[in-house]
C-alpha cells in the first residue's frame, strides 16, 4: 500500500529513512533547512524542499496535516525537534515518529504526543554490546523489559540434526521458535518435525533470561 511520508531533518538518520521509503516506492516529502542536504535527496525523494520546519505557516502551506506519517529527524537541536513535533501534532498528523537525543527529551516527546520515540544511537549501542557479549545472538529486539525476540546461531553439536520436537525449546527454555533460517531458505512458523542444522539461525521469542540461557548452550 502506498502511503505519504514527510521526513523533517535530513541528517544521517533522516536521509537513511528517506532512502528506504523511496526504495519501497512510497511517497516521500523531504524537508531540511540546509540546501545541500535537500539537494542530496532531490533525486531520491518524491519532493525535496528547503524550509525551516519551526515555521508553522510553512508546514501548514505544505499541508503536513494530510500526511499519513511524519518523521521528525532533527537531532542535535532539541528545541527545534520538540517544537516541530508539537506543530505537526497540532496540525493533525495521525502518526509521528521522533528521534530523541536522551531520556528526558524522550519523555517530553511522549507527553506532547509523538507516537513513536526512537533513540537510534542508544539502541544501536545496546545491540552492538549484546552482540559483543553474545556473538551467537545475531539480532536482538527487546519487546519489553522481560521479553526478547532474538536470532540465535546454532553452533553446538547438541542441537544439530535434531527436530524441534526433540529439542523441545518450549519445555526446556520457555522459548517459542518462530523461524529457522538455513542458508537462503527461511522456514516461518516451523513444524515440530523440522530439523535444525549446524549454522542455522533460529528466531526465538520468550523471556530474556531464557534467550541468554540458550546462547550460553551454544558456547
Ligand atoms: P543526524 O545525527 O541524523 O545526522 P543531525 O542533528 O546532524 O542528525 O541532523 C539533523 C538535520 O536537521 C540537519 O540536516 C539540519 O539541517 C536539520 N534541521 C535542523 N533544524 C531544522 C529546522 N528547523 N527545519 C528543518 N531542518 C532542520
Amino acid at each position: 500500500m502506498k502511503q505519504n511520508f514527510a521526513v523533517i531533518g535530513l541528517g544521517r538518520f533522516g536521509t537513511s529513512i528517506c532512502r528506504v521509503l523511496a526504495t519501497e516506492q512510497q511517497e516521500v516529502l523531504a524537508i531540511d533547512i540546509n540546501e545541500d542536504r535537500v539537494n542530496d535527496l532531490a533525486d531520491v525523494a518524491t519532493e525535496a524542499i528547503v524550509a525551516d520546519a519551526q515555521d508553522e505557516e510553512t508546514l501548514r502551506s505544505l499541508e503536513i496535516g494530510k500526511f499519513d506519517h511524519v518523521i521528525v529527524a532533527i537531532g542535535k537541536n532539541i528545541q527545534a525537534n520538540i517544537l516541530v513535533t508539537l506543530i505537526v501534532k497540532e496540525l493533525g498528523v495521525p502518526d509521528i515518529t521522533t528521534k530523541a537525543e536522551n531520556d528526558t527529551h524522550a519523555r517530553v516527546l511522549a507527553r506532547i504526543g509523538a507516537d513513536q520515540v526512537v533513540h537510534p544511537e542508544r539502541d544501536m549501542g545496546a545491540r552492538v554490546a549484546h552482540h559483543l557479549l553474545s556473538p551467537n545472538i545475531l539480532n536482538y529486539l527487546a519487546i519489553n523489559d522481560d521479553v526478547t525476540m532474538a536470532e540465535v546461531k546454532i553452533t553446538s553439536s547438541a542441537f544439530v540434526g535434531k527436530s524441534l520436537i526433540e529439542l523441545n525449546f518450549h519445555q526446556r527454555f520457555g522459548l517459542t521458535v518462530i523461524a529457522i533460517q538455513h542458508g537462503d531458505n527461511v522456514i516461518v512458523s516451523p513444524a515440530g518435525s523440522d530439523v535444525v542444522q549446524l549454522n542455522d539461525e533460529i528466531s526465538v521469542v520468550g523471556p530474556t533470561q531464557a534467550v541468554e540461557e540458550l546462547n550460553d548452550r551454544m558456547n
